[in-house]
């Protein structure tokens, strides 16, 4: 399905890219033209001086030609420091241009955004109907490339937005079915009511068991984002995935937690080394499921694939 940033979008990345490289060929030469003056100057300064020399003393005429080439030098550094200052800025919006176009790319790829959702038929402002760059003053090339970066600066906002519109509904999407957290385990205690295994008597079970060794890796059972990863009473080492949806899974008795909150996980990703850690008589991986915030059976939605 074709998305609908798609060619407008490039055809104006391209415009603004031929822009600024007009500009910096525009620039380039007029740089290079003031020096060659500067030295045409230079030069014809120290013909009339030569005549004049003969008589009022070479002195003089070094003076002369020594205050003419110190001039001539700082205008091929003041031209220099513009074109530096100016292929800095073509530099930025370069790379900015690069970002954006690899952002276009990867959401066409994710796709099938909802038109009318976001305005990417807004007139570009920039990038045609320019004319004779040669002709355009440097004030009004600096205006250009200063619209250029607020129309950049927007736009990739604007995409990051999406991006993240996207991310999201592709977690929403991947979050279920869930994957075991153990690779080639089995499940050794249920949901639900049981006798506590440590204190004997009826317990509420609030999540499923998973046969494990100490460091193992616990593998997230679908993406998400860690939202919690630390000390929980009775839990142990304990991390906590927000898959979206009002949908959440823990992972107890870690020996070791080896992601942060706010990490992005997917769906396999290690997040924990196995433990016996908290409430356990021995290593194994408490897997729990909530949804809502109700604790939820987690085999409502526990895949068929390890
Ligand atoms: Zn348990």
């Amino acid at each position: 399905m074709e998305s609908d940033i798609g060619p407008m979008r490039f055809f104006d990345i391209l415009n603004a890219r031929h822009l600024v490289s007009d500009g910096i060929a525009f620039l380039g030469q007029h740089a290079a033209r003031r020096p060659a003056m500067a030295l045409t100057m230079f030069m014809a300064g120290g013909l009339a001086l030569l005549g004049a020399g003969a008589a009022a003393g070479t002195a003089l005429t070094r003076d002369h030609l020594q205050a003419r080439a110190a001039e001539a030098s700082m205008s091929r550094d003041q031209a220099q420091r513009e074109l530096d200052a100016l292929a800095a800025r073509v530099g930025e919006l370069q790379a900015q241009a690069n970002r954006l176009n690899a952002l276009g790319e990867r959401l066409t790829r994710m796709g099938e955004l909802k038109g009318g959702e976001f305005d990417f038929e807004r007139p570009p402002g920039v990038g045609g109907g320019m004319g004779d760059v040669q002709s355009l003053p440097r004030t009004e090339l600096d205006n250009s490339i200063a619209a250029l970066e607020r129309q950049f600066a927007a736009s990739g906002e604007q995409l990051s937005v999406i991006e993240r519109l996207l991310g999201e509904q592709r977690l929403a999407a991947n979050a279920l079915p869930l994957r075991a957290p153990i690779r080639d385990s089995y499940v050794t205690s249920g949901f639900g009511m049981r006798v506590d295994p440590l204190l004997g008597g009826g317990q509420f079970h609030k999540g499923i068991d998973f046969e494990a060794d100490v460091g193992d890796p616990v593998l997230a059972v679908a993406d998400g984002v860690v939202s919690f990863a630390g000390e929980r009473a009775g839990y142990g080492g304990t991390v906590e995935v927000d898959h979206g949806n009002g949908i959440t899974t823990r992972y107890a008795h870690n020996s070791r937690l080896v992601r942060r909150v706010g990490e992005l996980v997917r769906a396999g990703d290690e997040i924990a080394k196995a433990g016996s850690t908290g409430r356990s008589t021995g290593p194994h991986v408490h897997l729990e499921v909530w949804q809502d915030g109700r604790v939820i059976d987690p085999r409502r939605f526990l895949s068929q694939r390890g």
